[in-house]
């Protein structure tokens, strides 16, 4: 199991070895992922597996449990087992649980997007908390991934997906993009109709 504290992967020298930013960034998703999420209750992610067994990508997706007190967050792949357990995590920029004075959801939107599109949607830069944590909280189930929350939030995350394209000047991102904010909308249209 990789025990870690995340305030160790925060302030890398610039020097740093080049696995440490990459487990940040592993580090972080997983935090962002376990604080949009319930507490208390072992659920599985969008969060695909970093392992490569055999030179292929692992296919598991990453099952998550955070408790808040004490503040931990355990995760496990669903496929290979690769585990672990982050402390360090509370009131750092990539804790999003809500703050009591947000706006509990109120029509909730359930939408089926491919996996593709949620790892796009992960790597929006500019979104607002509420959004942010719409694209955290997505989970596997039979159908695919599952985005569900307040319909002005997915309101406003095909917004920024809208902006973030308008604005992308690398030319491969922003066609993907182009390809979220296609397969959002029409997703969120169909459920809004029916
Ligand atoms: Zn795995």
């Amino acid at each position: 199991m990789f025990v870690s504290d995340l305030r160790h992967f925060l302030d890398l020298p610039m020097d740093a070895p080049a696995p440490a930013p990459r487990m940040a960034g592993h580090l972080t998703l997983i935090v962002r992922a376990a604080t949009a999420g319930d507490a208390g209750l072992r659920w599985v992610g969008a969060l695909t597996c970093r392992r490569r067994p055999g030179r292929r990508a692992c296919p598991g997706h990453l099952a998550l449990f955070r408790t808040d007190v004490p503040p931990s967050i355990e995760w496990r792949c669903t496929s290979c087992g690769d585990d672990g357990v982050i402390s360090g995590w509370e009131r750092s920029p990539f804790d999003l649980r809500p703050r009591s004075t947000d706006p509990g959801p109120t029509d909730v939107l359930r939408v089926v997007i491919p996996a593709e599109v949620a790892a796009t949607l992960r790597t929006l830069m500019v979104v607002d908390s509420a959004s942010e944590r719409l694209v955290f909280r997505a989970r596997v189930s039979e159908e695919g991934i599952v985005l569900a929350g307040d319909e002005d939030a997915l309101d406003d995350l095909i917004g920024y997906v809208a902006a973030e394209a308008n604005h992308e000047e690398d030319r491969r991102r922003q066609k993907r993009l182009d390809a979220a904010f296609g397969v959002l909308n029409d997703v969120v249209e169909q459920a809004q109709r029916s």
